[in-house]
């Protein structure tokens, strides 16, 4: 028997193009009703035994469900590769799954990109990210979160669990080498999107390819002068070529 989930994870059965909701089970036989038959008061129903169809009461007031079960199929598609693919952005994943769909139909009748784009980071909340620490000393960045999409290390330094002033750089080699030709850097620190626990997320960024780029990222848990000192410090420390000016 076929299935696609409904909304709330429920099994729902696809027989004969339409598709039917559990009922209930009687006597090792499952009673299952169109899903339509509150919505057309349809009373096309399906009767199971052991995984098989035993009737099918044609009686349907629609026409079938075809775009329903196709656009049923794509959202299971999608919260399935939203578990299993972690290192893909929402944004690669859904636009993945929307490139394989050639049915203008279909298309129209799939919730829009940022829908699903929310429904695959609210699953990676629920299934993937570890919880919400509540203090800086228990943050514990694990794989994959630790390396770029190209599994280059990107968590380049952190102090420490034992540092009341927590700092998390984040950059790459590849990034701190564009900095180092440069001598001009501009600072910049962004409070409002900073995470929880950090008081802002500091970025470093250089002119290069006649764009100025984002380099450098540290999450820091104050507005110190010592702070930024340890930043300059530990950057130096990893890329002794760099030369601010
Ligand atoms: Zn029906």
């Amino acid at each position: 028997m076929t299935y696609v989930k409904s909304t709330k994870g429920k099994n729902l059965l696809v027989y004969a193009e339409y598709i039917f909701e559990k009922d209930y089970t009687k006597n090792e036989k499952t009673y299952w009703k169109c899903i339509k038959y509150n919505m057309y008061k349809c009373c096309g129903r399906v009767h199971t035994v052991n995984d098989e169809v035993v009737l099918h009461k044609n009686t349907h007031n629609h026409t079938p469900n075809i775009t329903e079960i196709s656009t049923k199929t794509i959202i299971n598609e999608l919260k399935e590769t939203a578990s299993s693919q972690v290192t893909s952005t929402p944004h690669q994943i859904v636009t993945n799954t929307i490139s394989t769909i050639s049915s203008q139909a279909i298309s129209g009748a799939l919730p829009s990109v940022a829908t699903m784009k929310k429904t695959v980071q609210r699953l990676r909340r629920c299934k993937n990210a570890p919880v919400n620490p509540s203090t800086l000393s228990e943050i514990n960045i694990i794989d994959p979160y630790t390396f770029t999409l190209n599994k280059k290390p990107f968590l380049l330094y952190d102090s420490g669990s034992d540092d009341v002033n927590r700092i998390l750089l984040f950059s790459t080699e590849e990034n701190l080498k564009i900095l180092s030709d440069q001598c001009h850097w501009f600072i910049d620190g962004t409070f409002k999107s900073s995470p929880q626990l950090f008081t802002q997320i500091l970025t470093i960024h250089a002119i290069k390819y006649d764009t100025v780029l984002p380099l450098v990222f540290a999450l820091v848990p104050n507005k110190t002068r010592d702070s930024y000192t340890k930043i300059i410090k530990e950057l130096l420390n990893l890329e002794n070529n760099l030369q601010p000016a």
